[in-house]
């Protein structure tokens, strides 16, 4: 209760540091309602924020932050052929340790609105379940992280000992160019570094904190064109099918083993995704035929090594066929994994008080905003549930928000002590 009554007088000022006219019983309850994570989460969830549209929910976490001392920096990027989006970091305290929170705010569209038992950004409570867009991925996160934040400046008196930073960005689930990519790039400028992050993603399979992410593996994405000479199917001879060779080099790839797996991560694998002619007609030998493919490699493998790879099992293949072949790609992303002592122990223990479980550290999955901030801190993800996420009814059990919420500010306590 006196902390209570403490974090109220700090809440009760405003950024100028002067007093609010505000009556005390007000500023309690204002308090009180602040560390509520399934009150934020219904705020956010109501802002609609479908990509690449903040929708309100940035300037929301700004208000929240910036109310009980957090200096914050709105920061809109924007780049040619791709949609502007706006950005946000706060941070408080000057010290060290820091703690930063990521997340994005952005949702992706709800899809057919009819089709949902409740609507998608009315936030609705249900049988203490919480439904709409962002639910779990990862408005619900925000705002357990938001909550336990203000649970522990609340605890600690409005001021942490070291700092607590926000990250939030409105482009996650779109392009992710004027997104996380960007306000790292701000913050490296600026020499400004957290000790530590904890992204928000939804992680968690079964149950709240089962799994921590501590990596991911690389994406490779290419396509090989193969080029022989059209022709007539009757006269075969006379033409060059592009086919069989590229089959055999897709074959050659598919077939041997990259790895069997390192410590932390499962083998890697080629995917075929595509094979394409663009012929519709039964009687002529395509001129060109296309193959697209995904490569997901862990840390015995880099973009580059594996790109020689598949050059070398691509030439072997088309050896004396006479056939031309071009292999393009697009960007890379690298494996990349955070080491699983220091910080990511206080996570573990963080969530093994909470739920009397030991957390899983995991490196599978696909890619999330961790891939760009690896390059200014060691980053793990630990959030919700996944099994609904992008899906109709999206939604979260009341009791997972508060646990995650315990969970973020069990680690504040040991992060911060
Ligand atoms: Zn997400």
């Amino acid at each position: 209760m006196v902390l209570q009554y403490l974090a109220a007088e700090h809440l009760a000022r405003g950024p100028d540091g002067q007093k609010r006219q505000a009556s005390q019983p007000a500023n309690i309850r204002e308090a009180t309602i602040m560390t509520s994570a399934l009150a934020h989460a219904q705020n956010l969830i109501r802002c609609r924020s479908v990509t690449p549209d903040e929708g309100g929910a940035l300037a929301y976490l700004e208000s929240q932050l910036g109310a009980v001392g957090f200096t914050c920096h709105r920061l809109p990027f924007s780049e040619r052929r791709t949609p502007d989006v706006d950005n946000l970091y706060a941070r408080i305290g000057e010290g060290s340790p820091h703690v930063c929170f990521a997340g994005h705010i952005d949702v992706v569209a709800p899809g057919d609105e009819a089709a949902w038992r409740h609507q998608p950004f009315t936030a609705e409570i249900d049988d203490g379940i919480l439904y709409g867009r962002g639910a779990v991925d990862m408005k619900g996160a925000v705002a357990a992280s938001l909550a336990a934040t203000l649970l522990f400046l609340l605890e600690s008196g409005g001021a942490p000992k070291g700092s607590i930073s926000f990250l939030m960005t409105a482009d996650e689930e779109g392009p992710a160019i004027n997104g996380t990519r960007k306000v790292v790039d701000w913050l490296l400028k600026r020499g400004e570094r957290p000790d530590c992050c904890i992204l928000g993603e939804c992680t968690s399979e079964a149950a709240v904190g089962d799994t921590i992410k501590i990596g991911r593996r690389g994406s490779l994405s290419g396509e090989l064109r193969v080029r022989g000479v059209q022709g007539h199917v009757a006269y075969p001879h006379k033409a060059r099918n592009p086919l069989p060779p590229l089959i055999d080099a897709l074959n050659l790839l598919k077939t041997k083993q990259l790895d069997s797996g390192s410590t932390h991560f499962q083998p890697s694998n080629f995917e075929i995704t595509s094979i394409d002619t663009g012929n519709k007609a039964h009687n002529v030998i395509p001129a060109t035929a296309t193959a697209r493919f995904n490569v997901r490699f862990n840390d015995h493998h880099t973009s580059d090594n594996l790109k020689g790879w598949i050059e070398s099992q691509v030439q072997a293949a088309l050896l004396d066929t006479g056939v031309d072949y071009a292999l393009d790609y697009e960007p890379a992303s690298e494996s990349f994994m955070t080491d699983p002592g220091g910080f990511v122990q206080k996570l573990s223990a963080a969530i093994e008080a909470e739920t009397h479980r030991e957390p899983l550290l995991s490196t599978g999955g696909g890619t999330s905003d961790a891939r760009f901030i690896k390059d200014l801190c060691p980053v793990v993800e630990v959030g919700l549930l996944n099994a609904t996420a992008h899906k109709v009814d999206e939604c979260v059990p009341v009791a997972d928000l508060d646990r995650l919420t315990q969970i973020y500010t069990r680690f504040l306590r040991l992060a911060l002590p």
